[in-house]
């Protein structure tokens, strides 16, 4: 059996890979980035079919090519998006094979680190990078049981509302999917429950400029971490529409009615926490201290940007937030699906390498795990908040390129001393 050798193999080539695969062709470093699918993929088709991308096309995307048909500030189709980063791929000549799955990484005993079992046979390497995406395995709670008469999905699943079975929609979790998925399910003319947990909410655009120009500014893509007791809190942004701040008390004018977080389930009724006006009032917090922040930076900067008072007024709370639904039948409402938008936790059952803590999380230092050669990339908060976003994995991607050059170069030192030949194509 032929064993391929290679410095630095790369695992996933979504925009994590092909930032990855940038900055080692940057170094010299020879690498191979593995795709199961297609570049992109997730873009492609893990997500539904009008998704836009969040951010506009002037930040979601990397410094080395513009998106060519996309007015800088309007927001990116999904499947452009997908183009985007092949075309990048394309651009800097990534060596990407697709279609090649990676179903084991293991220790090597002797020669290069790592052993590398893959559908297309064996390769071994020095290095490894883990770049299969911050979403790797959709989770929901087993809150209402199979067989319950009840068509229950994740959100990674739905693709649009025609899939849906017809009769009412009961959407959990009211982060970026959940909420766009409820308002475009609303706008094909379903009745929709909408459960709201705690979140974050900021203005799509303040003063004339998009939300994610104040997070650069105000230096929030760059924080370490997230503030205490908001781990768990989720952020509603679209780019759906042209791009509009997610307003919950809005929706509920046109007809979604607002839940609480879903709690527990018994005899064919859903039992909502009374959490609904605060989980609201947190999301009004969240979006009153940009305004803040945002008025306080052009303050202390003498700009000259136009003045938006009417972003302060609020709506008044709906009946839904001021007399909140605890429970719901669900046959009474008519209710036939519920889409589970409650995100994903980590799948690196591949990697057999003692880096992991007991949740299966990787344990790492800006992505440099504890197992020396191994590294990750493309995970929520790996280095900053920015890190699992378009932008943001680019410079997470530049920092582990030298880290791995300056491993290499280590090795190189310690290969001449012992007489061991290099890797290094
Ligand atoms: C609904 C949704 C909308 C989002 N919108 C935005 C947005 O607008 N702007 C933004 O900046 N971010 C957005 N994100 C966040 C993030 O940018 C995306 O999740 C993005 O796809 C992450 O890129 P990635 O390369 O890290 O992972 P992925 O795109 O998931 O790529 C990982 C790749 O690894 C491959 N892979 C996995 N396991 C293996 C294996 N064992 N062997 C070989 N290949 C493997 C997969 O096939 C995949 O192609 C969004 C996320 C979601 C869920």
């Amino acid at each position: 059996m032929s064993i391929e050798k290679v410095d630095t193999l790369v695992v996933g080539a979504g925009q994590a890979g092909v930032a990855m695969s940038e900055h080692l062709g940057r170094k010299g470093i020879s690498h191979v980035v593995l795709e199961r699918n297609r570049v992109a993929e997730s873009w492609r088709t893990a997500r539904w079919d009008s998704l836009v991308a969040n951010g506009p096309a002037w930040h979601d995307r990397f410094p080395g090519l513009t998106f060519s048909g996309v007015d800088d500030d309007a927001f990116a189709p999904k499947d452009r998006v997908a183009d985007y980063f092949a075309d990048y791929a394309k651009q800097i000549s990534a060596p990407i094979r697709c279609g090649i799955e990676v179903a084991a990484v293991k220790r090597n005993s002797e020669g290069p680190r790592f052993r590398i079992e893959t559908s297309d046979g064996v390769y071994e390497a020095d290095n490894i990078v883990a770049a299969t995406g911050p979403f790797q395995k959709p989770v929901f709670p087993q809150i209402v049981p199979e067989g319950e008469g009840i068509h229950q999905i994740h959100s990674h699943a739905y693709r649009n509302p025609e899939q849906i079975p017809e009769g009412a929609v009961l959407v959990i979790g009211a982060g970026s999917s959940g909420t766009q998925i409820a308002e475009e399910l609303l706008g094909s003319g379903r009745r929709v429950y909408l459960s709201v947990g705690p979140h974050h909410r900021p203005p799509r655009r303040y003063r004339g400029k998009d939300f994610v120009w104040w997070l650069g500014v105000l230096g929030i893509w760059d924080l370490r971490a997230p503030a205490p007791n908001t781990e768990h809190v989720t952020i509603a942004v679209s780019g759906a529409y042209g791009g509009k701040t997610v307003d919950f008390r809005r929706l509920a004018e046109r007809g979604m009615t607002l839940l609480g977080m879903a709690k527990s389930y018994a005899n064919g009724s859903l039992q909502f926490a009374s959490d609904l006006k605060d989980n609201i009032a947190l999301g009004d917090a969240n979006y009153l201290n940009l305004l803040d922040q945002a008025d306080e930076y052009i303050r202390q900067n003498g700009l000259d940007f136009p003045e938006e008072p009417d972003a302060r007024n609020l709506a008044k709370d709906p009946e839904c937030v001021i007399n909140p639904v605890l429970e719901l039948d669900l046959n009474k409402e008519g209710i036939t699906s519920i889409i589970w938008a409650t995100g994903y936790s980590f799948d690196f059952s591949w990697i057999h390498l003692d880096a992991f803590d007991a949740k299966g999380r990787p344990i790492h230092e800006r992505g440099v795990s504890r197992v020396p050669g191994l590294f990750f990339l493309g995970l929520p908060w790996l280095s900053r908040r920015a890190s699992s976003f378009i932008w943001g994995v680019w410079h997470d991607a530049a920092y582990l390129a030298e880290q791995i050059a300056s491993e290499d170069q280590r090795s190189a030192g310690l290969g001449m001393a012992f007489g061991s030949s290099s890797l290094r194509g």
